[in-house]
């Protein structure tokens, strides 16, 4: 069983990294993969870079030339649904892309050809997942359902209140997760993904970004992929 782990940036995948005594650095269409073991388990870690392109791209190299059995993405997001705070927890159970809109030949959201808007995470996957979060991080908060992701950090009050009006079931924002679940969708890849929550999505949202990522998201993303795998 060979399990990929993979963040957007380095930061959400630092301490991840750090649990891997053996892996080997493979450079692919300038994504680095790394190849080794976490907990004895056969990992592929990797970097997909930010957004919804990079991640496609990523996951198609993992599943097809890396040949992984299941994906996990661990990282970061913005909170959308009243309640989704920093520090928080979200379980993904589907995907959306926010950002699309073929209407009127499909309704907005549609993916064409798919005749959905949304893609579900893997049952099983997302249970396990949940399961290890509960036993890395006991006490926080966790959320569990839609994820919307699109080329855009959303970091204003307005575009934040236009997004969760337009998707009232959203409960964050991120840049890669439905273009992993749709790419995993093709290819019959189990995927299943957690996101700590590193802003509301607002005019604030930039703020101290990439230190909560380093001091608070990363050792998330650690503890929850050590529960996973041990
Ligand atoms: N200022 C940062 C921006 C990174 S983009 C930088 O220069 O590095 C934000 C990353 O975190 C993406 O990978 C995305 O998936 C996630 N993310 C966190 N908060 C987000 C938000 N409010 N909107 C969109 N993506 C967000």
């Amino acid at each position: 069983m060979r399990t990929a782990i993979v963040s957007a940036m380095r930061e959400e995948l630092s301490l991840v990294l750090a649990l891997m005594p053996d892996e080997h650095k493979v450079v692919v269409g300038g994504r680095d993969f790394f190849d080794g073991h976490l907990h004895s388990r056969e990992v592929v870690a990797v970097l997909s870079r930010i957004g919804k392109v990079a991640a496609a791209t990523t996951a198609a190299l993992l599943i097809e030339r890396f040949k992984v059995d299941r994906v996990v993405f661990t990282g970061v997001a913005g909170g959308l649904a009243p309640g989704v705070n920093r520090g928080d927890v979200v379980i993904a159970d589907a995907f959306l892309q926010h950002d699309l809109d073929a209407s009127p030949i499909v309704p907005r959201y549609e993916v064409p050809l798919y005749g959905t808007d949304r893609f579900a995470t893997d049952a099983a996957l997302t249970q396990e997942l949940a399961q290890a979060v509960q036993r890395a991080l006991p006490g926080t908060r966790v959320h569990r359902g839609l994820v919307a992701s699109g080329d855009r950090f959303v970091s204003t009050t307005a575009e934040s209140r236009a997004l969760q009006a337009a998707l009232p079931e959203a409960l964050a924002v991120e840049m890669e997760g439905a273009a992993i679940a749709q790419v995993c969708r093709d290819f019959g890849v189990p995927f299943a993904a957690v996101r700590t929550i590193s802003d509301r999505a607002d005019d604030e949202a930039h703020g101290d970004f990439v230190s909560f990522i380093r001091d608070v998201a990363s050792r998330h993303s650690a503890a929850i992929v050590e529960a996973l795998l041990a």
